[in-house]
C-alpha cells in the first residue's frame, strides 16, 4: 500500500517538505496549490523536484464551489477546471480533489451536480484526467459521503470517483461501516486525519485541530477497516490542518505522520485478518521499569547518591569494566553512570545531570527493537566491553534511550555479569517504579504519545491541565491497561512554569521525577527519617483545605501533616505522597503509596506541589522562575 500526506500537513517550504517526507519513507504527496505558487520555479520543474524525490504526485488539491451552479456561474466553474487541468498537466498528475460546494448560489440537486460531474468527467478524460469528489462535513448541500457517492455512482463516468476523508465522516458520526458497500475501484483517494473530541464548529476543528492517526480520539482505524473491506488499494494519505504542526519541526512530522500511518495499517491487520499486508511484531506490554540511570559527575554525583542512600537504597554494586554503580531497593534499581565517553557521557556534556537512559522490562526484547524499528524508531547500540551483554535499545524522542530486558535471552542476567556485588537491596519499604514523569515542550506531546503508543500496548488518558502559579501545564497519562507501566507526559508553554524551566536548565531532558512506591508511606519515612531525609514541606493551609474536602478518620490529618503527606482519592481508592528535594536541574523523587483502586496520580496536589518546590527553590537561591 502507497503512503502519501498532504504538503499542508507540516511546517517549512515546499523544499524542506520534500525532503522530510521522502526521508520519512513516503511514496508521495498530495500537493496544494499555495505550495508552489510561494515557489519561484514553475509547475513542470516543481513537478520534476518532487519526482527527483522518489515520490508521485498522488493528488492536487483543492478545487471548490465546483457543482450545482445556474448560469453564468457554471460556465466560470468549468473555464476555471480547465485551467486547473493545465497546470496538473505541467506538474504531472491525474487526479484532482473537487470538495462540496460552499458556493451561496449553488442551487442543490443530486442529479444536477451529477450532471455537472459527468460532463467535467468528459472534459477530464479528453487529457487523461481523473476527478475525486469528497463531501465536507460543513458542505452546503453534500456533507455527508453517502450522498457524494450517490452523485458520483449517478454521474456514471469512469475518471469520475469518490474521495474519502476520516475527518468529515467520523466528526459528523457518520458510521464508517456504510463505507462498506461502496465498491472499492469507485474510491479514488482516501485521506486521513484523526482529532482530539472538542465540542466545536466543525470547519474550526478541521482547521486547526487535525491529527496524526492514533493521536486523536475518533475512530480511524475503524474507518479504516471499511475502506479496505470495499476493496480500495489506492494510497493512503494524510491531511493535517494543525496550528502547532505548522510551526513544528518538519522531519519530526513527517517521521511521526508515517509511523501513524504503519500503526494504523498493523492495526487494521490485527483487528481484521486480511485486509491489510502482516509486517510488524504486535505491541509490546511492557512489564514494569527495570532500571533508570542517571548519568552525572563530581559533586552533583554525589548529592545524587547522598539522597539515594537517604531513600533506603544500598549501593549494591560496581561496573566490573566501568565507573558505573548500581543502587538497589526493592525491584527498583538505580544507576549512576560517570563516564566521560559513550552516550552517558554526550548526555552530560549536553544536559549535566540527567536521566540518560530507562529500562524496561518485557516478554521479548527483540520484538520491541524490530517493531521499533518498523515505525521507524532508530535501534542504539554502542562498543561492549569486556563480559558485557548486548542489551536491545533504540532512541526515544529527545536524545532519551529505552533499552529492553527480558529473562527468555537472560538479559536479566546483566546484574551479575557486568557488576561486582557489594551489598544487599536497601530495605526502607519502596517496591518499584510506580510513574515516571517526562516533560517536553506543548508541541511535542502527540509525538510522545503516539511514540507510546504505537509501540506500547498502552492507552492514553484525556489531557489534563495544571495549574502552576506560574503558568499552565498540560497533563497526559500513557499507560500499560494493567499499570505496570505508568507514564506522564507533562507539556510546558512557558519557562515561567517548573516544568518549563526544568526544559530549559535540561536543555530538553525529559524524566522530570520518578514516583517510587511504597506499601505504607508512614512508615517508610520513619526509616528514612533515621538516615536523614527530610520531605519538601507542605505549608499548613493545605492539610486545613483537605480536613474541608475529604471526611478522613481521627489522626490521618495529623498523621499526614507530620510527615508533609499529600493525600487525594478517586471513586475507587486513597492516594498517599510526598516529595524528595529536588536534585540537580530539578530532577526529584516522589513517594507514593497507592492502594488499590486509585487511577490518579495526585494530580489536585500538583499546584501546591510546585509552589512549595518554587518556595523552597527561592529560599536557597536558585532561579526558578
Ligand atoms: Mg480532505
Ligand atoms: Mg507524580
Amino acid at each position: 500500500m502507497k503512503t502519501s500526506i498532504a504538503t499542508v500537513s507540516i511546517s517549512g517550504n515546499l523544499r524542506e517538505k520534500l525532503t522530510a517526507i521522502a526521508a520519512a519513507g513516503f511514496d508521495g504527496i498530495e500537493i496544494f496549490e499555495q505550495d508552489f505558487i510561494a515557489d519561484e520555479a514553475s509547475p513542470r520543474a516543481i513537478g520534476e523536484m518532487i519526482r527527483d524525490h522518489g515520490l508521485d504526485i498522488t493528488l492536487f488539491q483543492p478545487f471548490r464551489d465546483f457543482e450545482g451552479l445556474p448560469e453564468p456561474y457554471r460556465a466560470k466553474a468549468f473555464d476555471r477546471a480547465e485551467r486547473k487541468f493545465d497546470v496538473m498537466q505541467e506538474l504531472g498528475t491525474d487526479l484532482i480533489l473537487i470538495c462540496s460546494s460552499l458556493h451561496p448560489k449553488s442551487l442543490g440537486g443530486i442529479d444536477r451536480a451529477a450532471a455537472d460531474f459527468h460532463e467535467l468527467g468528459e472534459r477530464a478524460a479528453k487529457r487523461g484526467l481523473r476527478i475525486g469528489y469528497e463531501a465536507l462535513c460543513w458542505g452546503r448541500h453534500v456533507n455527508d459521503h453517502r450522498d457524494a457517492w450517490e452523485v458520483v455512482r449517478r454521474a456514471d463516468h469512469p475518471n469520475v470517483g469518490l474521495i474519502l476523508d476520516s475527518f468529515h465522516t467520523l466528526a459528523r458520526k457518520i458510521d464508517p461501516e456504510t463505507i462498506r458497500s461502496i465498491p472499492g475501484d469507485r474510491i479514488f483517494f482516501v485521506q486521513l486525519a484523526d482529532a482530539p473530541l472538542i465540542e466545536m464548529d466543525l470547519l474550526y476543528w478541521s482547521r486547526h485541530f487535525r491529527n496524526m492517526p492514533g493521536e486523536g480520539d475518533l475512530d480511524v482505524t475503524g474507518f479504516m477497516r471499511a475502506v479496505m473491506a470495499a476493496g480500495y488499494n489506492g494510497p493512503i494519505s494524510l491531511e493535517i490542518f494543525n496550528d502547532q504542526f505548522r510551526g513544528g519541526n518538519t522531519s519530526a512530522l513527517a517521521r511521526d505522520g508515517h509511523r501513524s500511518l504503519v500503526a494504523l495499517m498493523d492495526d487494521v491487520h490485527r483487528q481484521e485478518p486480511g485486509l491489510a499486508a502482516p509486517g510488524l511484531p504486535a505491541r509490546i506490554h511492557p512489564k514494569g521499569v527495570s532500571f533508570v540511570e542517571f548519568t552525572s559527575r563530581g559533586t552533583e554525583a554525589q548529592a545524587l547518591e547522598r539522597q539515594l542512600a537517604m531513600l533506603g537504597f544500598a549501593r549494591v554494586g560496581t561496573h566490573r569494566n566501568k565507573q558505573v554503580a548500581l543502587w538497589q531497593q526493592g525491584d527498583i534499581r538505580i544507576v549512576v553512570n560517570q563516564e566521560t565517553s559513550g552516550h552517558a557521557g554526550a548526555v552530560w556534556n549536553a544536559r549535566g545531570t540527567s536521566v540518560c537512559d530507562l529500562g524496561l522490562q518485557v516478554e521479548d526484547a527483540q520484538a520491541v527493537v524490530a517493531r521499533a524499528k518498523a515505525l521507524g524508531a532508530e535501534p542504539f547500540s554502542q562498543p561492549l566491553g569486556p563480559g558485557e551483554l548486548a542489551i536491545p535499545a533504540i532512541r526515544g524522542l529527545s536524545g532519551s534511550l529505552l533499552h529492553f530486558i527480558d529473562a527468555g535471552s537472560g538479559l536479566d542476567q546483566v546484574w551479575e555479569r557486568e557488576f561486582h556485588t557489594t551489598a544487599p537491596p536497601g530495605d526502607a519499604g519502596l517496591t518499584h517504579v510506580d510513574h515516571l514523569a517526562q516533560t517536553m515542550s506543548y508541541e511535542d506531546m502527540l509525538s510522545w504519545t503516539l511514540f507510546y503508543t504505537s509501540l506500547f500496548e498502552m492507552r492514553k488518558s484525556p489531557i489534563v491541565d495544571v495549574i502552576d502559579p506560574d503558568g499552565l501545564v498540560r497533563s497526559q497519562v500513557v499507560e500499560t491497561p494493567d499499570g505496570a507501566l505508568k507514564v506522564t507526559l507533562n507539556g510546558a508553554d512557558t519557562h515561567r512554569t517548573l516544568a518549563g524551566s526544568f526544559l530549559a536548565d535540561t536543555f530538553g531532558a525529559s524524566v522530570q521525577h520518578i514516583a517510587l512506591a511504597t506499601n505504607d508511606i508512614f512508615a517508610t519515612l520513619k526509616a528514612l527519617t533515621e538516615k536523614g531525609f527530610s520531605p519538601l514541606a507542605i505549608p499548613s493551609n493545605y492539610y486545613d483545605d483537605l480536613a474541608a474536602r475529604f471526611d478522613l478518620p481521627d489522626g490521618l490529618l495529623a498523621r499526614m501533616q507530620a510527615a508533609q503527606v499529600l493525600y487525594d482519592q478517586d471513586a475507587g481508592g486513597d492516594f498517599f505522597q510526598c516529595y524528595a528535594p529536588s536534585i540537580a536541574n530539578g530532577f526529584f523523587f516522589e513517594l507514593v503509596q497507592r492502594n488499590p483502586g486509585y487511577a490518579g496520580f495526585g494530580g489536585p496536589n500538583a499546584p501546591f506541589r510546585i509552589a512549595a518546590q518554587k518556595r523552597r527553590g527561592r529560599a536557597k537561591g536558585i532561579p526558578v522562575a
